[in-house]
């Protein structure tokens, strides 16, 4: 009369890549999960956090892509608006403070929004 066998894992997983044949696991199953059991790789709890940790890795990676290309894709104006507003308050720039004022004032205002918009991903 044989011992009761542990049971394994009832996870299919793939065999070989050269045949495509699935079969079961061959670990000894150390948790229950609805009726079935799994061994601690296949946990279905452990699987859902470590998807669950790497979609938030992900969704990380993502955001400071998409932040680091709005930044590139704002840099040129930025540079303008700058560049402008340096040139502006430089001493040689011969321009009177009421056309300062008039002019180029609402000139930078608009070009520095525009850019700072872009730069942060607002399109209002
Ligand atoms: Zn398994």
């Amino acid at each position: 009369m044989s011992t009761p066998e542990k049971p394994k894992c009832c996870q299919r997983i793939f065999g070989s890549y050269a045949t495509l044949r699935v079969k079961s696991c061959s670990r000894y199953a150390v948790v229950e999960r609805d009726g079935k059991p799994y061994c601690r790789q296949h946990d279905p709890v452990r699987v859902k956090a470590a998807q669950e940790k790497r979609d938030e890795v992900y969704r990380k990676q993502s955001e400071e892509r998409q932040r680091v290309y709005r930044l590139q894709q704002a840099a040129p104006d930025l540079l303008e608006a700058l560049e402008g507003i340096a040139s502006a308050t430089c001493e040689k720039w011969e321009m009177s403070y009421a056309d300062f004022k008039e002019q180029f004032m609402p000139w930078a205002r608009n070009v520095a929004l525009a850019a700072l918009k872009k730069a942060k991903g607002k399109t209002k």
